[in-house]
């Protein structure tokens, strides 16, 4: 605390990422990134782009990318809105939509970012309880809100809600915004956005930290209403005009047409997510039912922060978190077969 800080800024709670450890040899299993690299097309696009041209400023609207998300979701590119990863554009969400008399709802095991935010920007929210088995209870959010967002599939349980139970949701609040967090929805799920057209109140977001293996560029999107994204483009524009660098904007469009490298390494995934939670169910884990890239799991006779301790020592990281009714699990993010068998190894006394 310092006295040249705004008075707000002693109060905030940040958001704390999962580990980036500079040892490379650790296998990393804990913050859900593709063990599969980027479209090799992708790659080739961005190192087309490192010329002289980076003394000028990208495009302020990203074009290029925004008609290549168009094109991939059929929808138009004032449906559109880009941000320096899904948590900008969330950060805009909050800002832009959310602050109403009413509390803005989540799920009381959700996304840890939501109640940043909510302390960023004065948001009053309540959270739904997801019920015994960890699931949303679509029900259970048709009541007056600010606002509704969550996770599909949820983090960090990895459970999928069916399109119908979203559509539920949304058509239950027709007078707020309706924000579906779509950050793994490829590994297994259907993406709300075939609903935008049909409800002015749906906004859906998606990143290419994870499908699309490029967590290190920072891209994130959200499509909905032309009347929702011109909110976020105001805030937007009266924050960075310049959000996506001249690598974004190139990259990120040549990875939505790549689409062969996407199907190929998120099989790969879900087939090695498929895998994995035979073998740790034959170490007698109970794992979460995951349509993510990622497996939310406990063992009944092991406590969890133990069991990450032990498997740190091996030099495998995954996640846990220190939370109510989640404290038994750890999340492990699905890595190559190799790294599934580092992580069986280290396993291998239970
Ligand atoms: C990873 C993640 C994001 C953020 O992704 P970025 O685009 O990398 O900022 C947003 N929401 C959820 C639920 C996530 O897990």
């Amino acid at each position: 605390m310092s006295k040249f800080w705004s008075p707000f800024v002693s109060d905030l709670v940040p958001y704390v990422p999962g580990e980036q450890p500079k040892l490379t040899r650790l296998v990393k299993l804990n913050t859900n990134e593709n063990p599969y690299g980027p479209s090799p097309k992708a790659i080739d696009a961005m190192r087309a782009a490192l010329t002289d041209d980076l003394r000028l400023y990208p495009d302020p609207n990203s074009d290029l990318l925004k008609h290549a998300v168009a094109d991939y979701y059929k929808v138009q590119p004032s449906q559109v809105f880009l941000g320096n990863g899904s948590d900008e554009v969330l950060a805009h969400i909050f800002h832009a939509l959310f602050q109403h008399d009413t509390p803005l709802l989540f799920p009381d095991i959700s996304y840890s970012f939501y109640p940043v935010y909510c302390g960023l920007y004065g948001i009053d929210y309540e959270t739904v309880p997801l019920d015994e088995q960890f699931q949303i209870r679509a029900e259970d959010y048709a009541r007056p809100n600010a606002g509704i967002i969550f996770p599909n599939p949820n983090a960090p349980t990895g459970c999928l809600l069916g399109l119908d139970k979203v559509e539920q949701i949304i058509k239950a609040s027709p007078d707020s915004v309706v924000v579906v967090d779509e950050a793994y929805i490829d590994f297994g799920g259907e993406t709300a956005i075939t609903l935008v057209d049909r409800y002015p109140n749906l906004l859906v977001t998606q990143t290419l930290s994870k499908s699309r293996s490029l967590a290190g560029l920072r891209v994130g999107l959200a499509v909905g209403h032309p009347d929702l994204i011109e909110a976020l483009e105001r805030v937007k524009n009266s924050f960075n005009s310049y959000p996506l660098d001249r690598m974004a904007n190139v990259g990120g469009a040549a990875a939505f047409e790549d689409r062969e490298h996407f199907e190929m390494t998120r099989n790969k995934v879900i087939e090695s997510r498929e895998a994995l939670v035979e073998q740790l169910q034959g170490k007698g884990f109970e794992v979460l039912p995951s349509a993510a890239n990622f497996i939310f799991a406990r063992h009944p006779q092991h406590d969890a922060a133990a069991l990450a301790a032990r498997l740190r020592e091996q030099g495998v990281i995954v996640r846990h978190f220190k939370q109510q009714r989640i404290a038994q699990f750890l999340r492990i993010s699905i890595g190559t077969p190799e790294q599934h068998q580092a992580l069986l190894e280290g396993l291998s006394d239970l």
